[in-house]
């Protein structure tokens, strides 16, 4: 019996397309791949899908998909929003053996903990309107998952993995790196896809890292975070001085000058300072 593998008989994307009439919509942020290649090497060097649940957002006509169900995944429950997918994604669907699911959702609302058992993995060309928020969301639960394989367009994808004392270290750097390994594993130009965006895009895989019990919780991190690098330019001696009541002696307690600016802060440096504000109450 077929395990839902070989989808070698399913008709070429464009056909799919055409078929369907499936036209791009801008506002769903519609940028597909076609090239079957190109989606299989993205799920290679994802990392090992043996006996993984994958939650994928936003299949559209299926080029990421097909790559999935052909994948050593256990099983794949796809999120899409644009309900015209469902068609396209039928024949997949019929020959997946079980294995791939649609649900019809914005995934903005879906947690994809509770849609797939663990262990589990997100794979996704995000749309790039909802990416940030949606990682942001999946961070929170970071250790609920294998791996997280995302394409961002390629400034979100640098500021995600962006180093200190570097233009695009900020907020999301911290965030995504304290609870995550965080790596660019593919750059595609903006040909890549169809139709073409305006700029080009990469895609990052993000691991969990194993955090000590001590460690800050979420919403502490994000509040320090956010107010070190609402105002990046100056120092945190001034920038913290909204959050924390006498910022100075909490910098020194953790050797950071408080002269020092938000950017010149490794991540440890947040995590230090965020134990010692939660600790001084
Ligand atoms: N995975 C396909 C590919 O690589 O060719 C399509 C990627 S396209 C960049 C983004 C997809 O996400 C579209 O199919 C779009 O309809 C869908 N989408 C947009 N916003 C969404 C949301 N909030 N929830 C779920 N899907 C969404």
């Amino acid at each position: 019996m077929s395990d839902g593998r070989d989808l070698s008989h399913l008709p070429p994307l464009r056909d799919v397309i055409a078929t369907h009439d499936l036209a791009a919509k801008k506002s769903f942020g519609q940028h597909f791949l076609l090239d079957l290649n190109l989606t299989r090497r993205i799920v290679r060097e994802a990392g090992n899908f043996n006996g993984l649940s994958v939650v994928e957002v936003g299949p559209g006509p299926g080029g990421l998909t097909r790559a999935l169900v052909e994948s050593a995944a256990e099983r794949v429950v796809a999120v899409e929003r644009d309900p015209r997918f469902a068609a396209a994604l039928g024949d997949v669907i019929a020959a997946s053996a079980g294995r791939l699911t649609l649900v019809e959702a914005d995934a903005l609302t879906v947690d994809p903990v509770d849609l797939v058992p663990a262990p589990r993995a997100v794979v996704s060309n995000l749309p790039y309107n909802v990416g940030t928020p949606l990682l942001i969301g999946w961070l929170k639960r970071m250790t609920e998952y294998r791996f997280l394989a995302l394409m961002f367009q390629k400034e979100v994808a640098d500021r995600i993995v962006a180093r200190p004392r570097t233009e695009a270290y900020g907020r999301l750097a911290v965030m995504s790196q304290w609870l995550a390994d965080c790596r660019t594993i593919m750059d595609l130009p903006a040909r890549a896809f169809t139709p073409p965006p305006k700029v080009d895009s990469a895609v990052v895989r993000l691991a969990p890292r194993q955090r000590p019990a001590d460690d800050p919780d979420f919403a502490t991190m994000e509040a320090l975070v956010a107010a070190a690098f609402g105002q990046r330019r100056k120092m945190l001696r001034s920038s913290l001085k909204g959050l924390l009541r006498e910022p100075e002696p909490l910098l020194l307690s953790v050797g950071i000058a408080p002269t020092a600016r938000a950017e010149e802060i490794d991540v440890d440096g947040f995590v230090a300072l965020a134990k010692a504000w939660r600790a001084a109450g």
